[in-house]
């Protein structure tokens, strides 16, 4: 199992699933033992840094040698909690809902939405790959199914009901697609990706020059 660990930076922990992806792929093209320079190229990271965040959770490194490819990914999978599969429920069976329930790129972390909810009449019955779209009034049977993440894809709208119902029916953590903030009580994590938002800060960079 993995290593007792100090508290680790916020800022570590969002380039570990980066590190997990790099690691796993180096393991499927057949490498055991990587050195930080040539794994921060691979991730795009500087292998000073990468150097510095592995330190935190504590010797990996064979001098000469490099990292140790598979252990390094037992020790990230065991930091983010992703050695077994979670289970998660996407709100919001829209165009972006859908092609998240049909992104293999989850997979890679153990993540599986095995719920869906909207509040279409015209939607609910119906399924997206193999799984049906259920009524958002059945939110409650999240709690029975022990789901605790929530993925809101629903309009800017509607998300902060969205969350209220998510975190009545126990969810902890919300990624949340909407473009906006929202409230939820301390115990409970929310991730918003604001995909209009990412790309508003690209011109600033691409129209000088
Ligand atoms: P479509 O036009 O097919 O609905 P869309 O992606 O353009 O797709 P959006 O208006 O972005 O639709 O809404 C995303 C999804 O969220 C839709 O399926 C919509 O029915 C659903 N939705 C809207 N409000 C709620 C709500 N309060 N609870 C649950 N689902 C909702």
């Amino acid at each position: 199992m993995y290593m007792k660990h100090k508290r680790i930076p916020d800022e570590t922990i969002r380039r570990l699933p980066l590190y997990l992806r790099g690691l796993v792929f180096l393991l499927q093209e057949g490498h055991l033992s990587v050195s930080s320079e040539k794994f921060g190229d691979y991730v795009g990271v500087n292998s000073s840094q990468i150097r510095k965040d592995f330190s935190y959770f504590g010797e990996f490194g064979v001098r000469g040698v490099g990292y140790d490819i598979r252990k390094l990914a037992i020790e990230i999978k065991g930091i983010l909690k992703l050695n077994e599969i979670h289970k998660a429920a996407l709100i919001g069976a829209g165009n972006l809902g859908s092609a998240i329930i049909s992104y293999p790129g989850l997979q890679l972390y153990g993540f599986d939405i095995t719920a869906v909810f909207d509040n279409n009449t015209h939607k609910i019955g119906k399924k997206i790959r193999d799984i049906e779209i259920l009524d958002v009034a059945k939110l409650g049977i999240l709690k029975k199914k022990n789901i605790q993440i929530g993925i809101i894809t629903v309009p800017r709208n509607a998300a902060q009901e969205t969350a209220d119902a998510l975190v009545k029916a126990g969810v902890t953590g919300i990624l949340n697609f909407s473009p906006c903030y929202i409230i939820v009580p301390k115990n409970v994590k929310v991730i918003t990706i604001d995909i209009a938002g990412y790309l508003a800060r690209m011109p600033y960079y691409i129209t000088a020059g």
